[in-house]
């Protein structure tokens, strides 16, 4: 009887912790900031969820106060004025990421130039009051243009940009950056379930309370913002999307986008609306989108092959490609050709 007793009053225990466990996961802490130029929500599951969602949206503000091209006294902005004269020295997450990029410059035969802060500056597609520069200015600033420029001395932490005008713009890996160091931060304070977006750069910790894949949304180019094309499970990995339609100025009928073309100065023009990596850090996902995106579906395809990230791309004509790996991952509302990864 006593035995009897005894487990009764262990089932009823569990019974409840089980129960208060469930409870609990099922109340997500969500937060909305705007950081870093874009939007940034969080949504965490979990004890210490209010804590970690905090912790993550300073350490944001932290990248965005040394990342910044804008705000004058950021690491980057005193690398770029001091262009051809000093060398700067950095924190471990700037110096980080400006090695992270000259390694995809690298990767993407120059498509990816963080070099292109110049010409950035010039188009202020970003900004409130966009410009069509000259087409002789257009040359006199792609002439700056060049990642070998950037020289890094790893054990000085210091960075020096070898000519005067020159200047880095962070702007297509920053915040693939910062969601990696967002999850780290999760992982720290215990959390097993969450989802980090940063202005399309996506990263999901664990699966959803319940168990189930994080399904994540792929913007319909064509259509306005929240209408999506296909949805990806995905469970531990991340997302970045770049498109022509995220951030752009019409003059005289023309769209100029916000993805500079390095070789040219101008807009990239490729056969792509948008493309969207997946993979294991969103520092890669988020380098490669842009650097994919200029090169356009072949070559584009060609170089995800180089890497372990997988990739869904949008043509200009509407269809939809994607690598193979995902076949059991994606709906979308069209058909998708896909593509093996072997060379
Ligand atoms: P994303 O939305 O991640 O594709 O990044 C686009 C942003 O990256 C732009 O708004 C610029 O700040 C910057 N950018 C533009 N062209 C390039 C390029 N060729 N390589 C690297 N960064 C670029
Ligand atoms: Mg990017």
């Amino acid at each position: 009887m006593k035995i009897i007793k005894t487990l009764l009053v262990i089932f009823i225990v569990s019974f409840i912790s089980i129960f208060l466990t469930c409870g609990k996961q099922q109340t997500a802490f969500e937060a909305t900031n705007i950081i870093m130029g874009t939007i940034v929500s969080q949504r965490i599951y979990g004890d210490n969820s209010n804590a970690a969602a905090t912790e993550a949206t300073e350490k944001i503000r932290s990248l965005e106060g040394r990342l910044s091209f804008f705000k004058p006294e950021s690491e980057i902005s005193r690398l770029n004025s001091s262009a051809g004269r000093t060398k700067i020295k950095l924190s471990p997450d700037t110096f980080f990421i400006l090695s992270k990029s000259i390694e995809y410059s690298h990767l993407s035969g120059g498509m990816f130039n963080i070099m292109v802060g110049p010409l950035v500056k010039r188009w202020k597609v970003t900004g409130d009051n966009p410009v069509i520069p000259s087409p002789s200015e257009v040359r006199s600033l792609v002439a700056l243009i060049n990642y070998r420029d950037l020289i890094l001395n790893k054990n000085e932490l210091t960075a020096r940009l070898s000519k005067k005008g020159q200047k880095v713009d962070l702007g297509g890996i920053a915040k693939g950056f910062a969601a990696d160091e967002v999850l780290k931060i999760y992982r720290k304070h215990g959390i097993k379930s969450a989802i980090i977006d940063i202005g399309g750069n996506v990263s999901v910790l664990g699966y959803k309370p319940d168990g189930s894949p994080w399904a994540i949304g792929i913007q319909d180019p064509s259509k306005k913002r929240g209408n999506y094309i296909c949805s990806i499970m995905l469970n531990n990995k991340s997302l970045s999307t770049s498109g022509a339609y995220e951030r752009f100025f019409e003059k005289d009928g023309k769209v100029y986008h916000h993805i500079i073309d390095p070789t040219t100065g101008y807009p990239s023009k490729s056969d792509l609306q948008s493309v969207t990596i997946i993979g294991e850090s969103s520092v890669d996902t988020d380098a490669l989108s842009t650097a994919t995106f200029i090169l356009g579906l072949e070559k584009g395809l060609s170089l995800i092959k180089k890497t372990e990230c997988e990739a869904v791309f949008i043509t200009v004509d509407n269809k939809i490609h994607a690598t193979e790996k995902l076949k059991n991952m994606i709906d979308c509302d069209a058909s998708i050709e896909f593509h093996s990864k072997k060379k």
